[in-house]
């Protein structure tokens, strides 16, 4: 049977795909995006299951709108009370109800069947996909509402904004939707290697599908773009390369909701396009492959999708998970493809954002133009920007003198998610900084002042977080268990080995992950570094150079680059540094025996055993086995250790001995106490295997 699309699936079942997937997700089919394909015969269930509740549902939504329909409290009526959970129904309630479904009197095949659906059934209800009463839903927008109710009420945590991270502001909304709140359209941005048409793309679909009226000798005039088909928008970040994506978000900031990877059909897949793949997916943002040129003869997009799959990008073709469209920027072929795909993954994120809430933006990029002063490309993305607002910027600061939307035309203001152009900044701010709104000039140059402290004080601890002895210490303080290193080496071969070593070393390790982000050739560059800081990862240099300016960014960014020279080295200490995160183990170690010769009682210790040790020793505190005939008849722990009269820590054999342990009476004559004590190890892991030393002798 053919597979099915989820997202299609939904469409055809009239929901959204991120409820379908909720859905999916309770009947145990984990881990869907809205373009996985979904096997014929789970379709065939889901589609029968699902109809027959949302008909259901929206059959009475229809008789509750009818006025001569039953009103609310007749809903105990027979037909109707398996399966509609009463007025209000909390989850318990539903679960209620819903366990009241008949049993069928027939075979017990049948009885199990049923049981099936109702728990399936009751599964969807208690996720809002069941109505919870006729009245509850007037149509299908409702029912969805209340899905996101339901889930927003699971989600939600109380989150003081007075320790909220700045980044944080920035980041989309899950939670409630306020009644004010506005769609908002995707944040794309386009990654790939150089000349394998990044900017042809953008330009290509820049001049066919602008907002007509506009098309036609678009220049365009900041480092981001609109484009907008059918009345929807999506918003491209024009910053070229994954440096910049990957600065943005080493800032704390995620912006882009879909990332494109552009890849030559005639080219294939090249260093810089795997490096975009890796801080695609150390960002975890969804990827959709553009193909492109596949107008050329020499195109081969059937090579490059061999090649993807190296990169664990499957091709939904070949049944994997990742959109793949052949495009050519040159010729158009393929492009609303790829429009549709960016729409669709976009709906399916449900992003929204709020125009009456507090302004929050994120600088793209700035600069300076001589006539104006400081330039800032903003996206927007809570609240509305207004001329005349004062506003911090990181450590610049400054009333809003002119707002210009991406295409240079001044607006008076600008609504959330989009890019707009800000002139009035008292300087230039980073990409990635956080913009915020204060209530005038003088706040603002305040807040700007705070947040610059603010900065350091981050600077300070980033830095710290990410030298590789504090990883270790964090490690160690079981706070860390992700060891994430980024391997830059002189040629291709060596990286390949180390990254083999460090994945061998990480499959031998439960406590631990050694993650490695990216493997590249070639000097360590600034775009390692940003990826390094992102993904608090420290960088690997096996006899590669990396410039001044380079080592500058990584001091600033408080990323290490270690270098090396032989492979060894770099094993011997990721061993050294994986050794010390090893969480101790305990271990009960035999340290001696004793055979009991007379029972005596003291007033002091209860029953006292007096014995020979005949082994070893034996040991205040040692935790002792008494065995009998073979058998264990006590275990506890030794309390009171006596020798001639004396109490003593230890007892070595041959010699005679007292020995009593709290609440136990029950000695008898050749009783053999077996004394076993607790180690600590710790544990080492060497190239041949794991080790433990001994730390202390408990
Ligand atoms: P970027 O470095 O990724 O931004 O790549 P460009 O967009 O600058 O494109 C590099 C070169 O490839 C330019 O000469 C483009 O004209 C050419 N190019 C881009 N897209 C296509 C395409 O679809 N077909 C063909 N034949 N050439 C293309
Ligand atoms: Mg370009």
């Amino acid at each position: 049977m053919a597979k099915v699309r989820v997202f299609a699936l939904a469409k055809e079942l009239g929901l959204k795909s991120s409820s379908l997937i909720k859905a999916l997700n309770h009947m145990g089919v984990p881990n869907l995006t809205p373009a996985s394909a979904i096997d014929g015969e789970t379709a065939v269930a889901v589609r029968e299951l699902l109809m027959e509740q949302l008909a259901k549902a929206r059959e009475r939504a229809k008789e509750a709108e009818q006025p001569e329909a039953p009103v609310a409290e007749t809903v105990s009526e027979p037909q109707q009370a398996p399966v509609a959970p009463p007025v209000e129904a909390d989850v318990a309630q539903q679960q209620e109800v819903a366990a009241a479904v008949p049993e069928p009197d027939d075979e017990s095949e049948i009885k199990e069947r049923e049981q099936e659906l109702a728990m399936l059934e009751r599964q969807i209800a208690g996720h809002g996909f069941g109505p919870s009463h006729p009245a509850a839903y007037s149509s299908i927008e409702d029912l969805e509402q209340r899905i996101a109710q339901v889930e927003a009420t699971a989600d939600a945590e109380p989150r003081p904004d007075a320790v909220l991270p700045l980044p944080e502001l920035a980041k989309r909304h899950s939670g409630p939707r306020p009644e004010t709140a506005t769609e908002v359209p995707a944040v794309v941005t386009v990654l790939g290697h150089v000349d394998h048409g990044k900017t042809s793309l953008l330009d290509a679909l820049r001049n066919t599908r602008v907002v007509a009226g506009e098309s036609g000798g678009i220049t365009q005039h900041i480092g981001a773009s609109e484009l907008e088909v059918n009345g929807k928008r999506i918003v491209f970040i024009d910053t070229p390369g994954h440096q910049a994506f990957t600065a943005i978000r080493a800032r704390g900031a995620q912006i882009t909701d879909v990332a494109v990877l552009i890849v030559a059909a005639d080219d294939g897949i090249m260093p810089q396009t795997v490096e975009a793949i890796n801080h695609a997916k150390a960002a975890d943002v969804p990827i959709i492959v553009a193909i492109n040129k596949c107008d050329l003869p020499t195109a081969n997009p059937e090579r490059v999708k061999q090649q993807l799959l190296e990169h664990e990008l499957v091709p939904e073709e070949w049944g994997g998970e990742t959109i793949v469209v052949e495009i050519s920027a040159t010729t158009g072929q393929g492009l609303d493809d790829l429009v549709e795909m960016l729409l669709l993954v976009g709906e399916v994120q449900e992003l929204w954002a709020d125009p009456t809430a507090d302004f929050v933006g994120v600088v793209i990029e700035a600069g300076v133009a001589t006539s104006e002063g400081a330039v800032c490309t903003l996206l927007t993305r809570n609240g509305t920007l207004r001329v005349g607002d004062s506003l911090v910027a990181g450590s610049h600061f400054g009333r809003v003198r002119r707002l210009r939307d991406w295409t240079g035309k001044s607006v008076k203001e600008m609504d959330p998610g989009r890019p707009v152009e800000v002139i009035g900044l008292s300087g230039t701010p980073d990409a990635g900084e956080i913009v915020t709104r204060a209530a005038g000039p003088k706040e603002a140059r305040e807040i700007a002042s705070a947040r610059e402290e603010q900065a350091r004080q981050h600077d300070i601890e980033a830095s710290r977080a990410a030298a590789l002895r504090e990883l270790f210490a964090g490690m160690r303080s079981g706070e860390v268990e992700q060891l994430s290193v980024i391997i830059k080496a002189d040629v291709y071969g060596s990286a390949q080995a180390l990254e083999a070593n460090l994945m061998d070393l990480d499959s031998r390790l439960d406590e631990v992950d050694i993650e490695v982000i990216h493997v590249g050739v070639g000097p360590v560059t600034e775009s390692d570094v940003m990826l390094a800081r992102a993904s608090e990862a420290i960088i690997l240099a096996f006899r590669v150079d990396y410039a001044p300016a380079v080592s500058q960014t990584a001091e600033v960014e408080g990323v290490e680059i270690r270098p090396y020279q032989i492979i060894y080295e770099v094993l011997d200490d990721i061993v050294a540094a994986v050794s010390g995160m090893l969480k101790p183990v305990v271990e009960t170690r035999p340290i001696g025996k004793a055979e009991v010769l007379q029972i005596f009682r003291s007033s002091r210790a209860g029953v006292v055993a007096g014995c020979r040790v005949v082994e070893g020793r034996l040991q205040r505190n040692a935790k002792i086995n008494v065995v009998r005939n073979g058998e264990s008849v006590h275990q506890g722990t030794l309390n009171s250790l006596r020798r001639f009269e004396q109490d003593v820590s230890q007892v070595e054999a041959p010699a005679e001995c007292g020995v009593a342990t709290e609440g136990y009476r029950g000695w008898q004559v050749g009783d053999i106490i077996e004394a076993t004590i607790e180690v600590e190890m710790e544990r080492r892991v060497s190239l041949t295997g794991e080790m433990k030393v001994q730390r202390d002798h408990g």
